[in-house]
């Protein structure tokens, strides 16, 4: 009965609809803000029977800009929520025993609950030595063989920051993760491996790509959900995503635009890929501000641990 005059703009509005159709942003920087109110809540709730806030030592060598900027930022949230933090900075010739000695403090300092050592080192320094000697504990970096080994197993324990963001991050979403195929491109022990065994507790099928992967748009356009760690802009682009995927980008990477200025983005050709996915993070304001609410979560659930004749019967 739909005369011409009838449908034309019906079926105007629908192309309009498909041409425009844009992912849903998953908005890490909001939920990274609700993460830390809540964390300052429950600080301010127990502080006062346990007599001390939680503390946080961020041990950070030499003067890395980028790593200079992650640590202010890591710890101004620490005093936003109501953290103390104990900078340790220190200079680029410090040597190895002088950090292992400082380590060895901050494990038996009672008003510190979390230590994080800020990656990568000078390269005189030994960090893989000197993560494992950071109190499994206190390891709020989750990167202690214990820790990861609770990981594999599939047990509590401290897990890494960034992929807890990620897990979380999903998870507050909605995105229902059992049976779907994953994928993961980048297998570092800070980021792809230990993501890659979360999304399998997660009861997800999980492939993970990497530098040595052939023909990598064929593994990735496999995805349902699709999480890149590599460090290279614009390595995923359209053709390589499944329409309708999730897609969360933990890369970032600083680069130049044509007018000289210079921006963060991630590994995802955020612009093009957010025409075909369900779901997208973007750079910034995605998966950074989780990692640093799962660092303040993982040192006040250390805190809670380590006093619990009151978090456990408050
Ligand atoms: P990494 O250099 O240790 O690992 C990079 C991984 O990418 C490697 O496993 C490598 O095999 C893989 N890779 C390299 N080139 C590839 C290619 N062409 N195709 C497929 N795989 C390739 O880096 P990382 O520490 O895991 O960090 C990865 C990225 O994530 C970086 O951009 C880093 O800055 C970022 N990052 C972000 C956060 C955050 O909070 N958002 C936290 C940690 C790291």
């Amino acid at each position: 009965m739909y005369g011409r005059k009838v449908l034309r703009p019906y079926l105007l509005c629908f192309f309009l609809t498909m041409e425009s159709s844009t992912a849903n942003i998953l908005d890490g920087k909001a939920l990274a803000q609700r993460i830390q109110s809540e964390l300052q809540q429950q600080i301010q709730q127990w502080q006062g029977s346990i007599g001390r806030p939680p503390g946080l030592a961020v041990v950070m060598v030499g003067d890395n800009p980028a790593s200079a900027a992650y640590v202010r930022n890591k710890e101004r949230s620490c005093q936003q929520v109501g953290m103390n933090s104990f900078g340790q900075h220190l200079p680029t010739n410090t040597t190895q025993s002088e950090l292992e000695q400082l380590i060895h403090t901050l494990n038996l300092d009672d008003r510190v609950d979390g230590i994080l050592l800020q990656l990568p080192l000078p390269e005189h320094l030994d960090s893989v030595s000197l993560l494992y000697q950071i109190a499994p504990d206190k390891d709020v970096d989750g990167l202690h063989p214990l820790n990861l080994g609770h990981l594999v197993r599939g047990e509590a324990g401290l897990r890494s920051c960034t992929p807890a963001g990620v897990m979380r991050l999903l998870e507050a979403y909605k995105i229902d993760l059992q049976g779907k195929r994953a994928v993961v491109v980048g297998r570092s022990i800070l980021v792809g491996k230990p993501l890659a065994l979360m999304l399998l507790e997660a009861n997800a099928t999980v492939t993970i790509a990497h530098s040595r992967s052939p023909d990598l748009p064929a593994i990735t356009r496999s995805a349902d959900v699709l999480i890149t760690a590599v460090g290279r802009p614009k390595l995923i682009t359209a053709e390589m995503v499944k329409p309708q995927a999730v897609v969360v980008d933990v890369g970032i990477n600083r680069v130049t635009d044509e007018t000289g200025k210079s921006r963060l983005v991630g590994d995802i050709d955020f612009e093009s890929v957010a025409a075909t996915a369900a779901f997208i993070t973007p750079v910034p304001g995605g998966v950074g501000p989780m990692t640093v609410a799962m660092l303040l979560q993982n040192t006040v659930s250390s805190y809670a641990q380590r006093h619990q004749s009151v978090t456990k019967h408050p």
